[in-house]
């Protein structure tokens, strides 16, 4: 694909728009009709039928998303579990077998766990850091590599050239998880990865009020998928499809604010004597950090951190934030901060949890869009006055 425009900013606002726009309307309108009045189809899948993902909403999202990325093609869907389920059920079938990253996002792990199996697909994970441990988890059945461009909540960058060149070289699909990073930071498809799957619940729709998906890569994988998610069925709504729309069109401004703010923040947080560790591939101190700065334009909005104290004091700075406000999900314009002992992994048990350097203190906040100045002055003050 080549590309139209320089900047993403010109690509969020005009990429994929209607030529010339529909009824002179600068704003996308909403197509809220389920169905289209038959025109000569003459196959299932090209039939309008909102189920099949093929509105106007759908399509304008479709073009921007894949110029976005630099991909060939894109699939919208209703949800970020829908996107990847669905990804992996148009590539695997029964027999074969899937390598995937060992600490994935909860709901992708659970995937992979109860249902996989299941299913009769067999999944090895691997350490993202080791690509020379891969080749021990290949076997003749394996189809997929799959991986997440920043761990969660830990913020590791796994060797993501490694793992492209071992897909090509065992003929894999190469899957990431470009959730954190956000396709102003990192754009899959550059360095050649297959497919890239999107919570697009998250960063791309940035405003914390809907749920969403998104596939981005080769054509022919985007096809394969959108042809099993019309028969599964976890289409977008087309009032969410506007929704998403309008919020993709601010997000190289929100991110490149959030990439800012959350090194600032994490610097802040490295340098004050209550805070014991930082997790932020931005930080020099990050293990990750070369890797993150050779293939991201920023590092996102992301980071955890441990206090001085147990997961009581680590509660009890919680409760003195004015600003964050304490619940899941992340990438939006408000700032969210959770402690990931008692969201994700509540049920992991705790010498598992702790063997994967989750401990109960650690905390994880999503900067979101507010004033970095205000930010740091509402942390500042909690740890100030919270009681180890
Ligand atoms: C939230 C999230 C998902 C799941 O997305 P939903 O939109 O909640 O279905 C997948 N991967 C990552 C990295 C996420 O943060």
């Amino acid at each position: 694909m080549t590309r139209r425009f320089k900047s993403i900013d010109t690509q969020v606002v005009h990429e994929g728009e209607p030529q010339p726009r529909i009824e002179h309307a600068v704003a996308m309108p909403i197509f809220q009709s389920s169905t289209y009045v038959h025109s000569g189809e003459t196959s299932y899948d090209a039939l309008g039928y909102a189920r099949l993902n093929n509105t106007p909403n759908h399509d304008v999202l479709h073009a921007k998303l894949a110029a976005l990325e630099n991909a060939e093609a894109a699939l919208v869907t209703s949800s970020g579990m829908s996107a990847i389920t669905t990804a992996i059920l148009a590539i695997c079938g029964a027999g074969d077998h899937i390598l995937m990253l060992d600490s994935p996002y909860g709901g992708t792990r659970s995937f992979a766990v109860e249902d996989l199996p299941r299913l009769g697909i067999g999944v090895s994970f691997i350490d993202g850091d080791n690509p020379e441990s891969w080749i021990s988890k290949l076997d003749a059945n394996s189809r997929v590599i799959y991986v997440e461009s920043i761990s969660n909540p830990l913020m590791h960058v796994p060797d993501l050239e490694a793992v492209v060149e071992f897909a090509r070289k065992h003929r894999l699909v190469s899957m990431i998880d470009n959730t954190f990073t956000s396709p102003v930071n990192f754009r899959p498809a550059e360095i050649g990865f297959d497919l890239s799957l999107h919570s697009a619940t998250k960063y791309l729709n940035g405003h914390d009020d809907l749920i969403a998906g998104a596939v981005i890569g080769r054509k022919d994988l985007v096809d394969k998928t959108l042809h099993l998610l019309n028969h599964l069925g976890g289409c977008l709504d087309p009032h969410a499809c506007f929704l998403l729309h309008r919020g993709i069109k601010t997000l190289g401004l929100r991110v490149r604010k959030q990439n800012d703010s959350a090194l600032c923040i994490s610097k802040f947080l490295e340098a004050h004597d209550k805070v014991e560790s930082v997790n932020y591939p931005g930080l020099e101190s990050h293990p990750d950090h070369e890797r993150a700065k050779r293939l991201f334009n920023g590092c996102g909005g992301m980071l955890s951190f441990t206090l001085a104290g147990d997961h009581e004091a680590a509660d009890a700075f919680m409760s003195r934030l004015m600003i964050p406000l304490v619940a899941v999900s992340l990438g939006g314009v408000d700032s969210l901060i959770i402690r990931p002992a008692t969201t994700a992994y509540a049920s992991t048990p705790k010498a598992k949890r702790e063997a994967l350097g989750i401990t109960d203190g650690l905390i994880r906040l999503s900067v979101g869009t507010e004033g970095v100045e205000d930010l740091i002055e509402d942390l500042l003050q909690a740890l100030e006055s919270y009681a180890q």
